[in-house]
């Protein structure tokens, strides 16, 4: 029998209304917007088309123009309050993070807290964004960059992090002096609108905003489609499947676009023989099974040297036998549900395949939460008999793959021996092998980490990884450098004109005749 839990539409409902989500968002026919937690939808959108899309990028395209001269610590100042309004709609849109995403309590509002980190960070950002002087071989010459807004920046995001990933695109390109416009998730759209709300009550107390800084565009793949071709979006920064980013990606270099991409990881860990396992043990728990296994950086791979594995592997398969999945909204719960059957099937024909393949999987199945089509799964423990198959890529479901080491090489060459180059991570106290491990001949990953897992990054640094990630970074660090053109400026404040590398062309002014003294080779 179905463990009853009460409706969840009534209640995102009223948190989109208590925002300020115009009632003009609803339809009677466009996308539906559910809830993973039971299942059921909770609205029906208005959804935009090819026609819209390019309304609304005209609109950002517009708003570009006045926000690029308004000084950028003034443009800090909009995202300064930004920040404010979504620390007083934490806990509201941390919830509908909740249903939507069906992610748990404490992650929902981490994921609000995210945003609000970010915007702190841009806010301090919008007052350091100088280039370099840099000397010139030229007397009575400098040289110097400037840094200056580039344009409308797109915005695509994934369903696993619905607004967090929107704010570390949009604080840094606000600030930067870019528009946005903003195709999130078809399966998270709610949250989208909410932050949009959220938005314009800091544009409001803000007062000079332009109308079109944000656009939220409301659809699947095709509108994705409409802002990717858009020649008038010189940037677009996508996150999703290594799959998605494989159609978005060649199509941005076909118009010489700028692209960030974020995509799929399939992420490792080394536990060494002097790992303390009771930290490796936590660290495993949350990368592995947290956010159910539905986080770009979530550990799927886990390599155990044949000293320590019996130590280790036994106990964590108690947890994962022991882990309490249920409603996200239910305080202990750890493991809410997968965002929709379809990532239930995906995980269930990765445990057949790998089963074929002689591994023993620990827990796994469907649990019977919420409804007929709510997909609670049990994360699952696999022992592999050597790293194949399915283990070669990402499936995005709690499923955590264990395979044996002896020596230190190989575990580094089976860690790298991927596609994706995402995050990373060893547990050791031996200092040759942590160094090791994130020294030039160690993990392949934009993150690598020591003692700690691969999921759960701060906003300060660079995220993003290499290989079939994608190769972009965003966030912190100087990630804000590709959301502006860089222009070398070269400025001369004498009364002759020598030119660098000893070219000499010399002209009679006076004849206005060209009288070069060398042959010119270019
Ligand atoms: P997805 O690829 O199905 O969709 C992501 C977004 O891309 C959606 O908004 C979708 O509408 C859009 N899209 C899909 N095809 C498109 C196309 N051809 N043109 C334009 N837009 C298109 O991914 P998902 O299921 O929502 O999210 C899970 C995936 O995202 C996982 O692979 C995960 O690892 C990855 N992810 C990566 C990061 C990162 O920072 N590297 C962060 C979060 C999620």
């Amino acid at each position: 029998m179905p463990a009853a839990i009460p409706t969840v539409k009534d209640e995102a409902l009223a948190i989109l209304k208590g925002l300020g989500v115009a009632d003009s968002a609803y339809a009677a026919s466009g996308l539906d917007a559910r809830s993973p937690i039971t299942g059921e939808t909770v609205a029906v959108l208005r959804e935009d088309d090819r026609a819209s899309t390019a309304a609304a990028i005209g609109r950002a395209d517009e708003a570009f123009k006045v926000w690029r001269s308004v000084p950028a610590p003034r443009r800090g100042e909009l995202v300064r309050l930004l920040g404010e309004e979504l620390r007083a709609a934490k806990a509201d849109l941390g919830r509908l993070v909740t249903i939507e995403a069906g992610k748990i309590t404490s992650e929902g509002l981490g994921e609000v807290q995210e945003m609000i980190d970010i915007c702190d960070f841009a806010v301090g950002l919008s007052r350091q964004l100088y280039g370099l002087t840099i000397a010139t071989e030229r007397p009575d010459h400098r040289m110097m960059e400037t840094w200056h807004p580039l344009g409308v920046c797109g915005v695509i995001s994934a369903f696993n992090f619905p607004v967090a990933v929107w704010s570390w695109n949009a604080a840094l390109a606000f600030v930067c002096g870019d528009s946005v416009v903003w195709k999130p998730s078809e399966k998270t759209p709610l949250t989208a609108l909410a932050v949009a709300a959220i938005f314009n009550r800091a544009a409001k107390r803000f007062g000079e905003v332009p109308a079109g800084l944000l656009e939220v565009i409301v659809g699947g793949r095709e509108a994705g489609e409409a802002l990717v071709e858009d020649a008038r979006v010189p940037i677009v920064s996508a996150t999703g499947s290594t799959a998605m980013g494989r159609k978005v990606g060649p199509k941005l270099a076909e118009r010489f676009a700028r692209a960030i991409l974020e995509l799929g990881g399939n992420n490792a860990a080394i536990v060494a023989p002097t790992a303390d396992l009771d930290l490796a043990l936590r660290g495993i728990a949350f990368a592995a099974m947290g956010t159910a296994g539905q986080r770009c950086t979530t550990l799927r791979r886990l390599f155990v040297h044949d000293s320590v594995y019996d130590a280790l592997v036994p106990r964590l398969a108690k947890v994962y036998a022991t882990v309490s999945i249920g409603d996200p909204r239910t305080a202990g719960t750890l493991v809410g549900p997968l965002i929709d059957k379809a990532a239930f099937d995906g995980m269930e024909k990765a445990l057949a395949e790998v089963t074929a393949l002689g591994a023993t999987v620990h827990g796994g199945g469907r649990r019977e939460i919420g409804g007929a089509d709510a997909w609670y799964a049990a994360p699952a423990l696999v022992e592999m008999p050597s790293q194949a198959g399915p283990m070669l890529h990402e499936t995005f479901a709690p499923i955590l793959y264990v395979v044996r080491y002896t020596d230190f090489d190989d575990a580094l060459a089976l860690h790298n021996a991927v596609g994706a180059g995402l995050s990373s991570s060893i547990f050791t106290l031996d200092l040759r092998e942590a160094e090791r491990f994130v020294s030039v001949a160690g993990s392949d990953c934009g993150i690598a980490n020591v003692n700690i897992g691969p999921s759960g990054a701060e906003i300060g640094g660079a995220f993003g990884g290499e290989k079939e990630t994608g190769g972009g970074r965003e966030a912190g660090s100087d990630a804000w450098k590709a959301y502006m053109r860089r222009a070398t400026n070269t400025i001369n404040y004498g009364t002759t004109l020598p030119l660098a590398q000893g070219v000499t062309f010399d002209v009679d002014a006076s004849a206005e005749k060209l009288r070069p003294t060398h042959p010119i080779v270019i």
